[in-house]
């Protein structure tokens, strides 16, 4: 009811972005150039580098979207998505991976709204987040 509420009164204040956004990739370069990106979009940024971290990040920050690395030490991002989307059915998650693309499908199966293939640029990847926002 709460999280209805302030969704809701975010939409009169802004655009129908989210307004946070947890990053988890292990390459430090990766989440580096995304905090930048998306902190001069007026977003909220919060990062982790492995999938054990990123799912304690998100039970412990309020969290719109979740953009999340496959291939991770510890716990890689397949096992992410499926951990987080239990937790909630309304986050929006992007997959996203330089490795084959059979990742992003079980990704998509587990959960996430969408993927997007490494290397990207952050037009790309705003796509992504526009097209999965709006739905
Ligand atoms: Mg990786």
């Amino acid at each position: 009811m709460l999280k209805s509420q302030e969704r809701e009164s975010d939409l009169h204040i802004q655009s129908d972005h989210p307004k946070t956004i947890l990053i988890v990739d292990d390459e430090k370069s990766i989440r580096d150039v995304l905090i930048a990106f998306f902190v001069e979009q007026g977003y909220d940024v919060i990062t982790a580098s492995d999938g054990r971290e990123g799912i304690a990040k998100f039970q412990s920050h309020p969290t719109d979207l979740v953009i999340t690395d496959i291939v991770m030490p510890r716990v890689e991002g397949i096992e992410t998505i499926r951990k987080i989307r239990k937790q909630s059915n309304t986050v929006k998650i992007i997959a996203m991976t330089g490795y084959v693309d059979s990742y992003l499908k079980d990704a998509l199966l587990l959960g996430a709204d969408d993927s997007i293939n490494k290397p990207f640029n952050t037009e790309d990847l705003m796509a992504v987040v526009d097209r999965v926002t709006a739905g």
